[in-house]
């Protein structure tokens, strides 16, 4: 009803413009310049459609193609549209964004990418990288934390920062960390066959993953499988992933929880948690974002880092500081209370052979 009330408007007050529903609640309108502007057409939308008796208000978001600078078929010219009109939903809904041939480039890179990443996925160009974390009282390792990365066949790497985005985006992800989780189950296992036994593998889950409906099967499935003892597997899910829909997250966790699995929140302090929400979440550390690390001088006072360790604390939590590049950050999160920590001071992402050396030389994990 409310569609057919929209198009009644539409067609009512843009009569002599083209005009069609062209998918679910999507119209095209098709007119001059002069005619087709955005407060035009969103002023359509400012009072409220009237269904069943009762006053219902809806917004409208705009993508607009110009087409005198467009030199493509009819279609080409719809597709462009909705590239402007994806764009308006994800950055301004109730806005509008007029098409631009960049916006085109980087779609059409960004499926190019997406289409490389499954065949990459296929083919067995992903593999993990292991960063080692370390116990700050004593040096040791305590355990890694599972990386992924891509080589592509001229054996160049996409970041992690330039790929996981786009399998995310795409749904890729559900399946590429089904396999992260496994190999890094994996990996324990391995490492734990070569005398590792009080190692923890910590993998990154996002969002996409995490609030799937199989994933705690997934995990189960994982563990079972691998038979990696659950009591040292982490997983790390990020802060601002962990304030969204708390409600939901907190039986995900719950669930996860039951698997025996521990939780991490990562890039802590860059999500502006509500501190009622984190308190009612059960998780099990809070790993300070690097950003906060690197801030970390002589005069620690009062640091973000320092309240984070502080928080940690007083909620029972353990913390984790990452991207700690040296000496004297390490010493300062220690003498602040922090337990562990993980960065280049100790080792970069290293593959499982190197882990293995890399462990050999550092005493037992
Ligand atoms: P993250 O989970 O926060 O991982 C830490 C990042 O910091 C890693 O970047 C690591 O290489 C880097 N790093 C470690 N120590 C230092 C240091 O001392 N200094 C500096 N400057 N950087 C350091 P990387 O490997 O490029 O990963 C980037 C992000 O990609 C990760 O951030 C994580 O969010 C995501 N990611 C990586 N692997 C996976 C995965 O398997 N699944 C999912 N969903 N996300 C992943
Ligand atoms: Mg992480
Ligand atoms: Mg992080």
């Amino acid at each position: 009803m409310l569609l057919v009330a929209v198009a009644q408007r539409l067609r009512k007050q843009l009569g002599e413009l083209d005009l069609a529903r062209i998918g679910g609640d999507i119209f095209a309108v098709l007119g001059t310049d002069a005619r087709c502007t955005p407060a035009a057409l969103h002023a359509l939308f400012a009072a409220p459609f009237s269904i069943d008796g009762q006053d219902v208000q809806v917004s409208s978001t705009l993508g607009l193609v110009r087409l005198v600078e467009h030199d493509g078929s009819g279609p080409d010219a719809l597709k462009d549209a909705d590239i402007a009109l994806k764009r308006a939903k994800t950055r301004q809904r109730g806005g509008h964004f007029y098409f631009s041939r960049s916006m085109g480039v980087e779609i059409r890179e960004r499926v190019r990418l997406m289409h490389a990443l499954r065949r990459g996925f296929r083919r067995g160009q992903l593999f993990l990288a292991y960063q080692p974390q370390i116990d700050l009282a004593n040096n040791r390792p305590y355990g890694a934390e599972a990386l992924l990365r891509w080589r592509l066949e001229d054996g160049s790497l996409v970041p992690p920062d330039r790929f996981i985005p786009i399998a995310e985006y795409s749904g890729l992800i559900v399946e590429i960390g089904a396999w992260v989780l496994r190999e890094a189950c994996a990996e324990l296992m391995r490492l734990r066959a070569a005398g590792h036994r009080d190692f923890t593998m910590s993998v990154n889950v996002s969002q996409a993953q995490f609030r799937h409906p199989q994933f705690v099967e997934v995990l189960r499935r994982a563990l079972v499988e691998t038979g990696a003892p659950p009591a040292f597997v982490e997983l790390e899910i990020t802060e601002s992933m962990a304030m969204e829909d708390p409600g939901h997250l907190a039986e995900i966790l719950a669930a996860v929880k039951q698997t025996g699995v521990s939780i991490a929140i990562d890039d802590f302090g860059t999500g502006f948690s509500s501190l009622s929400h984190l308190q009612r979440l059960q998780v099990d550390r809070l790993k300070i974002d690097r950003a906060f690390v690197s801030e970390i001088t002589d005069s620690a006072r009062s640091s973000i880092a320092e309240m984070v360790i502080q928080l940690g604390r007083n909620l029972g939590l353990s913390v984790i500081a990452e991207g700690v590049e040296d000496e004297r950050q390490a010493q300062i999160l220690h003498a602040l209370g922090c337990p562990l920590a993980q960065g280049y001071l100790f080792s970069r992402p290293l593959s499982p052979q190197d882990l293995r050396v890399w462990l050999g030389t550092h005493g037992l994990g």
